[in-house]
């Protein structure tokens, strides 16, 4: 992934503004774990992070919207972005295909920004093999399966079925827990919450993400 120009200083007296590396921030679990409304709230609450819009050919739940929870292709229009190399990963999930617009994402690692992304085991491992050092990797666990199980009942968005189908998956899902840098037990969600905020600060005061740090560091053996 191209690294965003650490000499675009527009602001002398404030670099911390300008020269920063994005981080892309990969986080998956089963469905009823929470990784949706955690992600949501730390998009929310940290200005420079955008959520990345993914592509897929499932057809949407009662209350999403086109270009808010997804872009919603019909199966040619899907392969026709994949053929166009238009998409960062994709993935088949449950006989529906999902995917990561590319340009977004390039635009907002050139601007500086991180970008969160709610994708599976299979997209969290293809970005993070493109982007290593760029890459943050969080596996959100339930508490417990009934909770899990609850939880998606709770919703009442699918049907029974669906609903068993979407735990068989969350099962395999959560075999790859261990490909991850951090693991979350979404408990009770503010302690969850607290969690990834201190994973997500923690990872933006890494060295090479503040490409401001070695004139910074002249500067203090300056004025010394
Ligand atoms: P759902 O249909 O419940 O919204 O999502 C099903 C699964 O697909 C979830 O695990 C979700 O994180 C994953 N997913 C959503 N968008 C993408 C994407 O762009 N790429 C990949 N690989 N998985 C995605």
């Amino acid at each position: 992934m191209a690294a965003p120009n650490p000499n675009k200083v527009l602001d002398p007296a404030k670099p911390w503004e300008t020269t920063r590396r994005g981080l892309l921030l990969l986080v998956s679990s089963p469905a009823g774990a929470g990784k949706t409304s955690l992600s949501r709230r730390l998009v929310a609450d940290y200005s420079d992070m955008i959520l990345s819009i993914s592509a897929t050919t499932r057809a949407p739940r009662p209350g999403e919207e086109e270009g808010r929870e997804y872009f919603f292709k019909t199966r040619e229009e899907f392969q026709a972005m994949v053929d166009a190399e238009d998409l960062l990963e994709w993935a088949e999930v449950n006989g529906n295909f999902y995917g990561t617009p590319k340009i977004p994402v390039m635009t907002a690692m050139e601007a500086g920004k991180d970008v969160l992304f709610d994708i599976d085991w299979q997209g969290a491992r293809q970005v993070a093999n493109k982007a290593s050092a760029d890459s943050v990797r969080v596996f959100v666990l339930p508490p417990s399966w009934s909770d899990l199980s609850r939880r998606l009942h709770a919703r009442a968005q699918d049907s029974h079925d669906i609903i068993n189908q979407r735990l068989a998956l969350g099962q395999r899902e959560i075999e790859h827990w261990n490909e991850y840098d951090y693991v979350i037990v979404n408990k009770d969600f503010d302690r969850a919450y607290a969690d990834l905020i201190h994973i997500y600060r923690s990872e933006r005061m890494k060295p090479g993400r503040n490409p401001w740090l070695p004139g910074f560091v002249r500067g203090l053996a300056e004025e010394n």
